[in-house]
């Protein structure tokens, strides 16, 4: 076919591929969160212009079921009214005072009644902040360098959590990312999740070099990972009989599986707890919290420095307080594990007469479909899926109107606002975009 032939049949470039060209100038890779660049699925992101509801429009006009919720904090949907009349009032008397607010003391006093673990918190502006001042917390209590983590978990860009298994369990982390100096790594120990024989092994080695083990008791970030039977219980007794702290990041299950987190379904009681994106309502919020005789230690009351300039902001606090009391006025947890619950009877039933032996997992509204027939409990497991089907599936959703997170790693997201058609419209889309 002559060049001409193709040029001139080549659909007019969209507003948002437009838009990408010039973000690629003068961003790097055109995004500012990597996986927004659409990398583990080929193509080129779309730009949104607007949000309501699950819904997310697009700059050209087109729209989609979105299950990525602004990735977890958007658990009412999008845009709620509530939240954007509240955000309106409180601006008028100021955005950010940088002074003790009332808001500060009225979100603390929410966390403290919500978070079985929290008996003080310190608000900050990231999760990647909270899990962040969380470890310097623990190693300042405990005295001890040596922090644990787990393959699969992810806990924000903090450099000394960055880091990769070695060649042995018990061997010290590699640097995951350039820049992260292997001094750091070597401070960061990584064992595979599930593994309570590792765990074992390691505490009778290391048990007494141990500030925290650092996880999250549901992985929600490579693909939705749940804890086997008694594994939470086993850590939670070894950290204690080490006089190691025990650290919950629930930034992604906090407010979101229960109102109390994975701690409140478990009943396992962590020392120290990071939190984040659904308190925020959509605003850059975090927050750690955790023991009283912990987080006494922080500055201004104690030795470990932490600070932040815009921590506690009015609108972040306002956002976060009228999503949170929204939801607990519309029984938001019940009602989303019945969507939850709603949802997955659809995939298993699309999973069956499709013949696909796909492993689904499911927790309230987050669930996740891993491309693999194989039981999923662990990163490892998680790589055995079939990252060319879910390409496929993704841009075959996408074409449709429904917009999955752009990577087999992700966890979906159901919203306060996907009604029963919302629901039933995905499971339609999905049944044409699975492959056969
Ligand atoms: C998103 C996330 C973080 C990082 O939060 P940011 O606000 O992106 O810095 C940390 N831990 C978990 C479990 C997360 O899901």
């Amino acid at each position: 076919m002559p060049d001409h032939a193709t040029a001139s049949s080549a659909p007019a470039p969209t507003l948002s591929s437009k838009l990408f060209a010039a973000a690629r100038e003068v961003i790097p890779g055109g995004v500012n969160s990597p996986v927004r660049a659409f990398r583990n699925v080929g193509g080129e992101p779309f730009f949104a212009r607007r949000a309501k509801g699950c819904r997310v429009w697009d700059v050209d006009g087109r729209d989609y079921i979105d299950y990525i919720g602004t990735w977890g904090p958007a658990i009412l949907g999008h845009a709620p009214t509530a939240l954007t009349n509240a955000l309106h009032e409180a601006a008028k008397d100021g955005v950010s005072f940088g002074i003790p607010n009332p808001y500060e003391v009225e979100m603390a006093r929410l966390i403290v009644d919500w978070v079985p673990s929290v008996e003080k918190v310190r608000m900050v502006n990231s999760g990647t902040e909270a899990t962040m001042s969380a470890i310097r917390l623990a190693r300042g209590c405990t005295g001890r360098d040596k922090v644990v983590k787990f393959e699969g978990c992810y806990h924000g860009h903090v450099d000394g959590l960055l880091v990769a298994a070695g060649s042995g369990a018990l061997t010290h982390g590699r640097p995951d990312s350039a820049g992260v100096p292997a001094s750091y790594s070597q401070e960061t120990i990584v064992l595979p999740f599930n593994d309570v024989a590792a765990l074992e092994e390691l505490f009778a080695s290391l048990g007494g070099q141990i500030a925290a083990v650092i996880l999250e008791p549901h992985p929600a970030n490579a693909g939705l990972i749940l804890p086997l039977p008694g594994y939470l219980q086993r850590l939670r007794e070894l950290t204690r009989d080490h006089g190691s702290l025990l650290i919950f990041d629930e930034v992604m299950t906090g407010f979101r599986v229960a109102r109390g987190g994975v701690q409140e379904l478990t009943g396992v009681i962590p020392d120290l707890t990071a939190m984040g994106k659904v308190i925020g309502g959509g605003l850059p919020v975090g927050a750690f919290g955790g023991r009283a005789d912990l987080m006494d230690q922080l500055a201004p009351d104690g030795p470990v420095y932490q600070a932040g300039t815009l921590s506690g902001n009015p609108l972040a606090m306002v956002a976060g307080l009228t999503q949170l009391r929204e939801l607990e006025r519309q029984h938001g947890f019940e009602v989303l594990e019945a969507k939850g619950a709603h949802f997955e009877a659809g995939v298993r039933k699309l999973l069956d007469e499709l013949s696909l032996g796909y492993t689904f997992h499911r927790c309230g509204s987050l669930f996740c479909l891993f491309f693999t027939e194989q039981p999923v409990h662990n990163l490892q497991d998680a790589q055995s899926a079939d990252t060319e089907h879910f390409r496929q599936f993704f841009h075959r959703a996408l074409d449709r109107g429904v917009y999955f997170a752009p990577s087999p790693y992700e966890t979906g997201f159901i919203s306060m606002a996907h009604d029963q058609s919302d629901l039933d419209r995905t499971l339609e889309v999905m049944a044409e975009a699975l492959p056969r």
